[in-house]
């Protein structure tokens, strides 16, 4: 019997794969030559001929044997088992149910069972942040619904676990980019300069409070861009100061030209789960794309699917942040907050870039 079978797949993956078995999922996956595809075990498409069947330890391999990912299963998502981030994303549920205050680092190592300066590293490597980033960028978030709902700063502070108000008044200004008092009018009395440059892909606008960028947008006129600039900030007095940002606003113009872009200051206003996603989007290798669920997954919430296609639309620093490099799974290039032929243009030039300097 078993000399029918041209593959090498042992009977009791065969099984796993035509029952479908769920404890084999992220183990193995299996390629069908006649359609090129790969899949996942438990993926609910009809199960294909045995003989059709290549088995692969990891995405990448069915993948450098040529075969495309299935669209039901989305087997290129798998998570890899990995005890370090299960422990690092269960310090993040534990950050945001403490009601008062920041656990401290010692605290969340004993509740995660991980040494203070490995849980450090690993929670920085996979968030993007520390975690006490992390806690005070919830904190802050929570701060901010609290006075957007009009409630008093001192009852606000009190509600999201700040001892006193004295305590946020020394840490606040940092964190929300104006203290809660300027908040609460969401950015009246705050300055922000701005500058605006012709580049290769059209007119870039480039805008900063005094600690860092605040805004940088794409468009295909001055106009329309300082028209987006005063609606972001309408609170905000914007003056125009070409020389002081002249600057910050040649590495972005140099960036579309094909140099290197330096780490630049940044201030943006973010909730924690943007910065997450902003982080996650800033390591997406010059080059190359991801899908909006395989950022879901990175940050660790796979069904997050839309809240990272928000949080990749809401992002205010164009080129800093690359959400141009966040395709859909199903072809083309997607949305782009300024303009779709822009993000296809960007995408090739950095294909570009990335290609020459492999070579
Ligand atoms: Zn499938």
């Amino acid at each position: 019997m078993s000399s029918l079978v041209s593959n090498s797949i042992s009977e009791e993956i065969w099984q796993a794969i035509l029952n479908r078995d769920s404890k084999f999922d992220g183990k193995i996956f299996y390629g069908v030559h006649s359609t090129g595809i790969y899949c996942r075990p438990t993926c609910p498409s009809r199960k294909p001929n045995r003989r059709q069947v290549s088995v692969f330890p990891s995405p990448s391999e069915a993948e450098a044997q040529g075969f495309r990912p299935c669209k039901r299963c989305h087997p290129q998502n798998i998570i890899a088992p990995n005890p370090a981030r299960d422990k690092v994303l269960a310090a993040c549920r534990y950050i945001e149910t403490k009601s008062e205050g920041i656990p401290t680092l010692a605290e969340l190592s004993a509740q995660v069972e991980m040494s203070p300066c490995h849980l450090q590293r690993v929670f920085k490597k996979i968030v993007g942040v520390t975690p006490l980033q992390y806690g005070t960028a919830r904190r802050t978030e929570l701060l901010k619904q609290h006075l957007h709902q009009g409630e008093d700063i001192a009852s606000a502070l009190y509600e999201v676990g700040y001892g006193s108000s004295s305590r946020l008044y020394e840490k606040a200004p940092e964190q929300l980019g104006m203290t809660p008092a300027a908040y609460k009018r969401r950015g009246r009395g705050e300055e922000i300069r701005y500058t605006t440059v012709n580049s290769p892909l059209g007119y870039l606008l480039v805008a900063a409070t005094a600690r860092g960028l605040c805004n940088v947008q794409l468009g295909e006129t001055v106009a329309e861009l300082e028209d987006r600039l005063l609606q972001e900030f309408c609170h905000a007095s914007l003056r125009r100061a070409d020389d002081e940002l002249q600057e910050w606003c040649s590495a972005l113009v140099d960036y579309l030209s094909g140099m290197p872009l330096p780490q630049l200051p940044c201030d943006v206003k973010a909730t924690a789960f943007q910065l997450r996603v902003w982080q996650a989007l800033r390591e997406i290798p010059i080059g190359t794309t991801r899908s909006y669920s395989n950022i879901a997954c990175l940050i660790g919430q796979p069904t997050a699917v839309r809240a990272v296609a928000r949080a990749c639309a809401t992002n205010p620093i164009a080129l800093i942040v690359p959400c141009h490099r966040v395709v859909p799974s199903s072809g083309g290039v997607g949305g782009y907050r300024w303009g779709v032929a822009r993000k296809q243009a960007l995408l090739e030039l950095e294909k570009q870039y990335a290609n020459a300097r492999d070579e």
